[in-house]
């Protein structure tokens, strides 16, 4: 899913609907990675911890508390908005995402989980895929469908018929309470030699960190600029490209590349416009030497 920092929380909890979730290693034992709200004020409530055993970072409490709340969470007009305006960016966009897919495959049936108006689908489309997407927000769907004569649907992987050769879903998997169910449900629907693609950001990268340090300082340039990866009221866990291998092949996927080039779009959003260009500089610099603030892995079944 594309984030937009404009989405405004749409579940609201009761205290005692907190869900204090363990690491998908199964370990309870953690320490405090990061608390926006200390400095920024943003994601009252919300911290992140990251596991003793292997390090992944969640969101605590759960900003759900059952997967149902997704369609809710996710049923806002307003979530595809920016998305919707700047067709040819975020053309480019998927065309950058799927840039190393073609080295793998490039015939087939392709389903985009999370598809939004279909980016990622009409570029499928172009690369030679038979392409279609699924979301549960049922808002971009119909623009998609107008703009780019893509087959979208608002549906859930379960009502969708046959098995695919590849299954791409794009920053939604950080969005479930169970990633190793949602990597099963593909992986039922995946053929035999087909290929799981996925997107997300990645908490370690060169932008997160470096905001991570400035907002230590007591004050000045940075010490409350946010990363926007965070998004602590939909994402629960905070991937790195350690955390996100070694989940991928602990639920049984062989990892033939995790690319660590391509930044989201979004990671300007926060900073101040006239500083935009000189730290844009920076940011760039960071894809170049794979320490990009998202990524995509290419996976297949271990044999
Ligand atoms: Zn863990």
């Amino acid at each position: 899913m594309q984030s937009n920092s404009s989405l405004k929380k749409s579940v609201d909890f009761k205290p005692e609907d907190e869900l204090h979730l363990d690491c998908i290693c199964g370990s309870k034992t953690y320490k405090e990675y990061f608390n926006p709200e200390e400095k920024t004020g943003q994601f009252s409530g919300y911290k992140l911890i990251a596991c003793d055993q292997c390090g992944l970072v969640r969101t605590d409490p759960s900003p759900l508390s059952t997967e149902n709340e997704a369609e809710d969470l996710y049923d806002d007009p307003n979530y595809y908005a920016d998305s919707l305006k700047d067709k040819d960016f975020w053309l480019q966009m998927a065309k950058d995402t799927l840039k190393d897919l073609p080295e793998f495959i490039s015939r087939g049936r392709f389903l985009d989980i999370g598809c939004g108006p279909g980016y990622i689908v009409k570029t499928a489309n172009d690369i030679g895929f038979n392409a279609e997407g699924i979301d549960l927000n049922p808002h971009p769907i119909a623009a998609g469908k107008e703009a780019f004569g893509v087959n979208i649907a608002r549906k859930r992987l379960d009502e969708v018929e046959g098995t695919f050769d590849v299954i791409c879903s794009n920053h939604v998997i950080e969005h479930v309470i169970s990633p190793a169910d949602f990597l099963k449900e593909i992986g039922s629907r995946l053929n035999d030699e087909g290929y799981l693609f996925l997107g997300v950001p990645n908490v370690e990268g060169g932008i997160p960190k470096v905001l991570r340090t400035l907002n230590k300082l007591p004050a000045g340039p940075g010490s409350k600029w946010l990363w926007v990866g965070y998004q602590l009221h939909e994402h629960i866990w905070h991937f790195s490209p350690k955390t996100f291998r070694e989940f991928l092949e602990r639920e049984g996927w062989e990892v033939l590349l995790l690319d660590v080039s391509l930044n989201n779009p979004y990671a300007t959003v926060e900073v101040p416009k006239l500083r935009q260009k000189a730290i844009q500089k920076v940011w760039k610099s960071f894809e170049s030497i794979g320490m990009a603030d998202q990524m995509v892995a290419i996976c297949r079944r271990k044999k």
